[in-house]
């Protein structure tokens, strides 16, 4: 049986996503960015939380860590060269390795950029990609700690997973992306019309994630700085993709 997932707000414009496996009945929160919506979630579902994945330490993903865990117990789960900003901390994980609960395992990440200890967890078999504040639907996380180069390598690699890999991220920042995105790739008619797609789901008081690996290849200019017409559009055609990345995020800071 695959896993099941349940997305919901938090907060302004925060995600709370729930993973269940329904082989074991173990659930997963991932992050906590208020511990009231995401126990409600749980409870709708009939789902008990008993792991919480962390993908970084800022306060809007760690801050309802403590009630849910009293309520629950569940288990937190978060990258160990963050432990010390992370709180209650039961397992430290590393890139390269994985995070299991129940049958479900997710392989770990490395993606610095946002912040220098950022990771995302990734359910291959289920296809499940939980991004944090990593990939947004076209868009990618403000640069507080890393280095454009680090996130760049960051995002090649969630760009190599499968197509149809569904994207799950931190924040509902799509129609404010979408307003940058099509500047930087103006001549790019998917963009176009997923920017469309985004204004209509946002009219509707609907979410625009998940957003799958295939479309943001597509559509995302974070994940296209090496496609010769977004180099061109900023005047920066020949350059090295890492400085095209660079200038992207430096754009989208001031837009
Ligand atoms: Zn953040
Ligand atoms: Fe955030």
């Amino acid at each position: 049986m695959t896993a099941q997932t349940h997305q919901f707000m938090c907060l302004s414009d925060n995600f709370g996503l729930l993973i269940h496996d329904p082989v074991t009945g173990k659930t997963a929160a991932v992050d906590v960015p208020e511990a009231a919506p995401v126990l409600a979630a749980a409870k709708e579902k009939g789902w008990t939380i008993s792991h919480i994945l962390v993908t970084h330490h800022h306060a809007d993903h760690v801050q309802g860590i403590a009630e849910v865990k009293q309520a629950t117990g569940a288990r937190v789960v978060a990258n160990g060269a963050d432990a010390h900003r992370i709180p209650l901390v039961d397992e430290k994980v590393a890139p390269g390795g994985k995070a299991t609960f129940g049958s479900l395992a997710a392989d770990i990440i490395d993606t610095p950029g946002h912040t220098v200890g950022h990771i995302n967890y990734h359910f291959p078999t289920d296809r499940i990609l939980a991004s944090g504040d990593t990939l947004f639907s076209l868009g990618c996380g403000r640069l507080f700690e890393g280095t454009p180069g680090g996130m760049w390598e960051a995002l090649k690699v969630l760009r190599a997973l499968p197509d149809d890999t569904r994207v799950f991220c931190g924040h509902e920042y799509t129609a404010s992306n979408a307003k940058f995105a099509v500047t930087a790739d103006p001549d790019n008619a998917a963009l176009k019309a997923r920017a469309e797609e985004v204004a209509k789901l946002r009219e509707a008081g609907l979410p625009t994630l998940p957003t799958t690996i295939g479309r943001e290849k597509a559509t995302n200019p974070f994940l296209r700085a090496d496609d010769a017409a977004i180099a061109a559009t900023l005047g920066m055609a020949g350059r090295p993709a890492a400085e095209v990345f660079a200038e992207l995020r430096e754009r989208k800071n001031k837009a």
